[in-house]
């Protein structure tokens, strides 16, 4: 196993971020803080992610908004010009009872319907076509 806590160079905090996945410890993001959790004998490789705590931090505010992105450009299309709003969904999937309906990526505890990405997406995508509604709206009342 890589020695974390050693080493002239700083490890790339993408490195930090795999390997802790790949050994079961989740990382996240709680407001300011970041919060590591898994088993006791990651010690180390978590420390090492907390010492690089600001850049991990980036990484993984840089995962959260392409997480949110791509599902943006799926759902957009989904929107209808007219009529109801279907349920929008960001991939075909199979789903568990604690997975997302949209995207199927298991959700975090609290969600109950579509994981965070998907209900950020979905209302990011929402927001823009009542905008644009609105937009039109009041081109239209111009005329
Ligand atoms: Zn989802």
């Amino acid at each position: 196993m890589r020695r974390w806590g050693s080493g002239a160079r700083s490890p790339h905090p993408t490195d930090l971020i795999a390997e802790a996945r790949a050994t079961g410890l989740t990382v996240e993001v709680d407001g300011d803080r970041l919060v590591i959790r898994g088993p006791k004998e990651h010690g180390e490789l978590a420390r090492a992610i907390l010492a690089a705590k600001a850049r991990v931090l980036a990484v993984l505010a840089e995962e959260a908004e392409a997480a949110v992105a791509w599902r943006v450009a799926v759902m957009a299309p989904q929107i209808p010009t007219t009529g109801t709003i279907p349920f929008l969904v960001a991939r075909s999937c199979q789903t568990g009872p604690a997975d997302c309906l949209s995207c199927g990526d298991p959700m975090e505890a609290g969600q109950r319907y579509v994981c965070r990405p998907c209900a950020e997406a979905a209302q990011g995508v929402v927001a823009a076509d009542e905008a644009a509604r609105a937009t039109r709206r009041t081109k239209g009342d111009q005329l």
